[in-house]
């Protein structure tokens, strides 16, 4: 099969049949399955996908709703084509991109195409420019140059969703997680984008807060992931050295006043005193937090767990 649609959906039941048509007509060169995802839809969607259901028409449905990168890692896991695309329910996506999304990936070798919403159909305040600001600070931090790294209309070699696991809200970041599996050739294909026709969206502003922390999660973890030490125990030295100054600069001042028949302060009369012991015991919290980090990072099941590319 040469591709599979992943489909993840939550209440977009007037959308699906009028998706499925536009799919079908797009499509009519490959062989393809669609999978359906419906993650906990209270709206009808779930009859809709039963009546549509064909050989090559599945349907996965949660018993609740888990979000859109649960709905995605279920299926990816069910998909079985050489080339896997995802794209949303909402009928803001068009199938009409895919071939060309695929053509990149079978000619010109990439692991994966992002879409890129050149002319997005959303609202601006709200939507557009926040999501300027996001993408150029995701492209700072990730080093992937993508415009629209949260577009939900992208083509997968099948080799990188099997590879990667989506969890969290993690779906923003496919590419990232791609990049860290060490899938690092992704391009981006500008595409069209519609207005939404039916229903409503189901992000609202949280999901730029959200969307950072991830980011710095993400961050974290693909630098000190493994060795957490090397950040906390780094940092956690450098205060405990600052604090350990600090107190030798107190004391030898003091004696060298007391000495010297000079005037000097009682030792706790002095805001340096308390800074040096706020110092010495940040540095041992830090140490502290990057040795249980060790521990943790040490009995964790992904310690070992390396991405080979090819054997002989
Ligand atoms: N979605 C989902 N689970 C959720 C929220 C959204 O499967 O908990 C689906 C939704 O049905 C749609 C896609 O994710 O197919 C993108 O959502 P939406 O169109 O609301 O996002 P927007 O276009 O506003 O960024
Ligand atoms: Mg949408």
């Amino acid at each position: 099969m040469d591709l599979s649609l992943v489909i993840p959906l939550y209440n977009e039941a007037e959308s699906l049949p009028e998706l499925k048509a536009w799919i079908e007509a797009s499509l009519k060169d490959f062989s393809y399955e669609i999978i359906f995802v419906d993650d906990g839809s209270t709206d009808g969607s779930w009859e809709v996908i039963q009546q549509m259901a064909a050989p090559n028409v599945k349907g996965i449905r949660f018993r609740r709703n888990y979000g859109k990168s649960a709905a995605l890692y279920v299926g990816f896991e069910a998909a079985q084509g050489d080339i896997v695309v995802t794209m949303d329910a909402d009928l803001q996506d068009s199938p009409e991109e895919i071939p060309e999304m695929v053509r990149m990936i079978k000619e010109e070798g990439y692991d994966l195409v992002s879409g890129w919403k050149q002319h997005r159909k959303d609202n601006a305040l709200t939507k557009n420019l926040p999501s300027k600001l996001y993408n150029w600070t995701a492209r700072k931090v990730t080093g992937i140059k993508l415009h629209d790294m949260n577009c939900g209309l992208k083509a997968y070699k099948a080799d990188v969703i099997k590879n990667i696991e989506v969890y969290g809200e993690m779906h923003r970041y496919i590419p990232y997680l791609a990049k860290n599996a060490g899938f690092d050739k992704i391009g981006e294909k500008p595409v069209h984008h519609q207005k939404r026709k039916y229903g409503k969206s189901k992000f609202g502003m949280d999901r730029f807060v959200h969307g950072m922390l991830d980011l710095m999660s993400l961050h974290f973890l693909s630098r000190f992931g493994a060795r957490p030490m090397h950040f906390f125990g780094s940092s956690g030295i450098l205060m405990f050295l600052i604090g350990f100054v600090m107190t030798v600069c107190i004391v030898v001042n003091k004696l060298y006043h007391q000495a010297n028949g000079l005037k000097f302060r009682a030792v706790t009369d002095q805001p340096l005193f308390y800074l040096a012991l706020l110092a010495v015991v940040l540095g041992v919290m830090l140490f502290l937090a990057g040795f249980v980090g060790e521990m943790i990072a040490r009995s964790s099941t992904e310690r070992n767990n390396y991405q080979i590319k090819e054997k002989l």
